[in-house]
């Protein structure tokens, strides 16, 4: 297949890229490069060995965005583009909304002109706010507490509706969990600007000896250790639900669908520390402060969706995630 990856050039897309070149598909990234550089696309060449295709722009160009839908003759578009820090959504949400909402009403107004109506959607588990239950199935009530999330709901709400009013489109969300780890090649992986929000890309970092000590955000929540809870995927495995996502839509007949991507298994900070310090080998000094604003105790999916209608699941463990991670992030210090 011809696969369109708005988006293409960060975190969760180059890692889909990888995995679909390898499968034997052409890809076309698209990224307007806010958030990645382009040197992802020579570490794509090495890992493939194959041409990647790649269009800077933004996808609010919906020109850009037809010209490109039919000069490469795309079948498939997965689109991971958007902005995705929640602090920053709530200082900023103008730009959320304008980037994530606009920007996709612009790639469905390119698909629709160019008849490519097969979508695949980056959405997130933040979409679901404060569990009510857990583990969170699909059915759980849907909330989310910042603009980030709000966008992610906003999207969901719009591609529901579209599929609704023209039965040819094939459309699956997906709602991750928390993507962490790297390509086997060390080559690709999450590599924030600044000073990391989320934990394991700072853990790394304090393993690296390039930040002091973690701070623990809080150890008074109602989990086995006090520590908050979460759902951490490696993203080769959630590059491989992108690929099962698109067998799936190439399958069936035309819809909306949404799947979780999690593990079903939670694992604490505390726990995320040790797992880390022991694929590293390197002391990861801690200290426990207080509770970030709008955190939640605990996190976690019901994959059961996905495994029956996807035929996917995770199959890495958190230690294949600390592994990889630190793998990438040694190749960093010596590049
Ligand atoms: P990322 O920032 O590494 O990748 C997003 C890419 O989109 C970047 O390369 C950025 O330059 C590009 N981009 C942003 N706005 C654009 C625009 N208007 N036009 C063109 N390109 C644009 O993030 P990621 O972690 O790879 O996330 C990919 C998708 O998955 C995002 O939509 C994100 O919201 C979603 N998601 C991520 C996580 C996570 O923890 N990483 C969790 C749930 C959902
Ligand atoms: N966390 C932490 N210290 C940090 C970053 C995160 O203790 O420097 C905790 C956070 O409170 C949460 C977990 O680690 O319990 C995962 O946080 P992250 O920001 O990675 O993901 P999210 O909150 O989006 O699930």
């Amino acid at each position: 297949m011809n696969i369109l990856l708005t988006g293409g050039a960060g975190y969760i897309g180059s890692h889909t890229a990888a995995l679909l070149l390898r499968e034997g598909h052409d890809v076309t990234l698209l990224d307007n490069l806010s958030n990645s550089d382009i040197g992802v696309l020579d570490r794509l060449h090495a890992i493939s060995n194959r041409e990647i295709s790649f269009v800077q722009a933004d996808i609010r160009e919906t020109d850009v965005l037809e010209r490109v839908l039919v000069g490469n003759h795309i079948d498939a578009v997965i689109h991971f583009a958007g902005l995705k820090a929640v602090g920053e959504s709530v200082r900023l949400p103008i730009a959320y909304y304008d980037n994530n909402v606009n920007g996709t009403i612009s790639l469905l107004r390119a698909m629709q002109a160019t008849d490519v109506r097969t979508l695949v959607f980056s959405s997130s588990a933040t979409v679901y706010g404060d569990p009510k239950y857990l583990p969170l199935d699909e059915k759980h009530p849907t909330g989310p507490t910042n603009p980030y999330g709000q966008t992610k709901l906003h999207i969901e709400e719009i591609l529901r509706d579209v599929a609704a009013s023209e039965p040819l489109w094939k459309i699956a969300i997906l709602r991750y969990f928390n993507p962490v780890g790297a390509h086997d090649s060390g080559l690709l992986g999450e590599n924030p600007n600044g000073i990391p929000n989320n934990l394991m890309p700072f853990v790394a970092r304090v393993a690296a000896g390039k930040l002091p000590r973690v701070e623990i955000f809080g150890d008074d929540y109602d989990t086995a250790d006090g520590t908050g809870v979460r759902d951490y995927i490696h993203v080769a495995d959630l590059a491989a639900g992108h690929l099962a996502a698109l067998g799936y839509l190439s399958r069936t007949p035309p819809g909306y669908e949404v799947f979780n991507l999690g593990t079903g298994q939670g694992y604490s900070v505390k726990e995320m520390i040790a797992a880390f310090a022991a694929a590293s080998g390197r002391p990861i000094p801690s200290v426990v402060v207080g509770r970030r604003a709008g955190d939640i105790a605990s996190c976690y999916a019901d994959p059961t969706r996905a495994r029956t209608l996807l035929g996917w699941e995770a199959r890495l463990t958190l230690a294949d995630m600390c592994a990889s991670a630190w793998r990438f992030q040694s190749r960093l210090a010596e590049s």
